[in-house]
Parts: structure tokens; C-alpha cells; sequence
């Protein structure tokens, strides 16, 4: 049993390979990513750190399969993203990823309950159908009691949940989130990375998250540094080490790259 679901974590679910991505904006084209190789294996949380410019986002990005890279490649679940359609790569997408994102992006219009049912809405599938799996989600993120209110009657922490809802109902392959955190305060920061690493634990959901936040990076296995658009450092935890360790390595880290204060 043990040695089964090791092979399965072992699996890559996403492998990007000598990423570049330049951008010809102005006078001076920006190398955004600079060769970047990224593996993420099946049931992983991993933190994408570095500061501002440093291209997170545009590495969320490009796995996403929301851009396209200069040169290199990207592989989500066995699928080579160069060698689709940009409709391919929509579908794909669509099935495979949960985006969430720093301003959560829910329809005003919409209650919580159909912002978490979207993803199946806009897959043509009938939500009525999905009505146990949005139950279990509901309460998977403690919104049992919010699911009529729409995002104006809810707090920011409460919003970010239901976005994490969403981006869960797909079972998706991969969640993408870039800085969930960064609009929220410290406590709701707290339940939004509990909510992740549960997701994690409970669910097997495989999680990228960007953020500059060392304490929100505190509760992911691995944290990959990106400085100047390359990998500049990976620290890796064991399971079940407790998150004010991690936080320190993490910490202890950043000390030794100073750009990445
Ligand atoms: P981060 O998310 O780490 O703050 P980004 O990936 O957003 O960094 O950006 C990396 C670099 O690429 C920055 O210099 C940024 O200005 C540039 N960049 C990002 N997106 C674009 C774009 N669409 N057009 C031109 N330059 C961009
Ligand atoms: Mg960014």
C-alpha cells in the first residue's frame, strides 16, 4: 500500500523543460525566463518564491498553458502543449487546471454555490448532477452556510475559499494559484494555506502556488526560488515537518539569496 502510493508521487504530473520567454516590449526585449526546468510530481505542493519581477507569474503562466514560451517545452498530464491547437490547449486547460488567483475573480452575479459549479457550466455539464461533489466541496472549505451569498456578501477570506472551490470541482490535475494570498490579512492568509495543504493531505491535489510570502510558503513540500528568471535555489521538506520548521529553512534560505527580500 505504502509502496503504491509512493509510485504514484513519483509520477511528474507537469514537466517544463529549458523554459524561455522573452518579451519584445519597447526598445529592450525582457527575458522573463531564462531556461527553466520544472518537474512537479502527482500530489506535490509546491511554493514558487522570488521578488517582484523575477518571473513567477510568468512561469504560472506557461504551465498553465495561458502563454506560450519562447523556446522549450511544457508537458502537462502527458500532454505536450506545443504540439496542440491554441483550442486544444483551451480544452486541456479547462479539464486539467485550477487557477486561482490574488483577486479571487468570481462572478458578482453569481451565488457561491454556481461560482464553484462554473467550471462544469462552462464544460456544458449539467450541475445539478455534481449537487453531492459541490455539498462535500462546500464543506470541504466551510461554506456550508454561504451558499446562496454572492461574492459582495462575503469576506475576502470567504471569497478566496469559494475560488478554491472552483478551482477544485474539475478535480483538476494541477492547481495553479498566483499569490491567493496577496489581497488578504494575516489570519485569512492562515485559513487560505490550511485550506491548500488539506487539499493537499485530504484530497491528493497537486498545488503550485507563487507567493513572496515565506509564511505562506511555509506550508508547501517543496519552495523553488526563481531570480532573474532561473531557478535559483529549491529547498525540499519531508512530510509531516511542522510549518515554523519549514518556515525557518525557508527563511534561512532567503538570508543566503539577499536579492530575494
Ligand atoms: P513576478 O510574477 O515574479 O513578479 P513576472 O513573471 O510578472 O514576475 O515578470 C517577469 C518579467 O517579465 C518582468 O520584468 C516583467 O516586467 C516582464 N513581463 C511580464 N509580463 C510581461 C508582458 N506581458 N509584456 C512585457 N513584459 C512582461
Ligand atoms: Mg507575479
Amino acid at each position: 500500500m505504502r509502496q503504491e502510493s509512493k509510485s504514484v508521487r513519483n509520477m511528474p504530473i507537469l514537466e517544463a523543460r529549458s523554459l524561455r520567454k522573452i518579451f519584445h516590449l519597447g526598445e529592450h526585449p525582457v527575458n522573463a525566463l531564462a531556461g527553466v526546468d520544472f518537474v512537479v510530481e502527482k500530489g506535490e505542493f509546491v511554493a514558487l518564491m522570488g521578488r517582484s519581477g523575477s518571473g513567477k507569474s510568468t512561469l504560472l503562466h506557461l504551465i498553465g498553458g495561458l502563454d506560450r514560451p519562447s523556446e522549450g517545452e511544457v508537458t502537462l498530464a502527458g500532454m505536450q502543449l506545443s504540439l496542440l491547437s491554441d483550442d486544444k490547449v483551451t480544452l486541456v486547460r479547462r479539464r486539467n487546471i485550477g487557477f486561482v488567483f490574488q483577486f479571487f475573480n468570481l462572478l458578482p452575479t453569481l451565488s457561491t454555490e454556481e461560482n464553484i459549479a462554473l467550471p462544469l457550466t462552462i464544460d456544458g455539464k449539467d450541475y445539478s448532477k455534481y449537487q453531492e461533489q459541490i455539498e462535500t466541496l462546500l464543506a470541504h472549505v466551510g461554506l456550508e452556510g454561504r451558499r446562496r451569498h454572492k461574492p459582495d456578501q462575503l469576506s475576502g477570506g470567504e471569497q478566496q475559499r469559494v475560488a478554491i472551490a472552483r478551482a477544485l470541482v474539475t478535480q483538476p490535475s494541477i492547481i495553479l494559484a498566483d499569490e491567493p494570498t496577496g489581497n488578504l490579512d494575516s489570519k485569512n492568509s492562515t485559513a487560505i494555506m490550511e485550506l491548500l495543504r488539506r487539499s493537499c493531505d485530504e484530497l491528493e491535489q497537486t498545488i503550485v502556488v507563487v507567493t513572496h510570502d515565506p509564511r505562506a510558503a511555509a506550508y508547501a513540500d517543496r519552495a523553488v526560488f526563481l531570480r532573474d528568471g532561473k531557478v535559483a535555489k529549491e529547498v525540499r521538506f519531508k512530510r509531516g515537518m511542522k510549518v515554523e520548521t519549514r518556515l525557518s529553512k525557508i527563511l534561512k534560505t532567503m538570508e543566503n539569496l539577499p536579492d530575494q527580500a
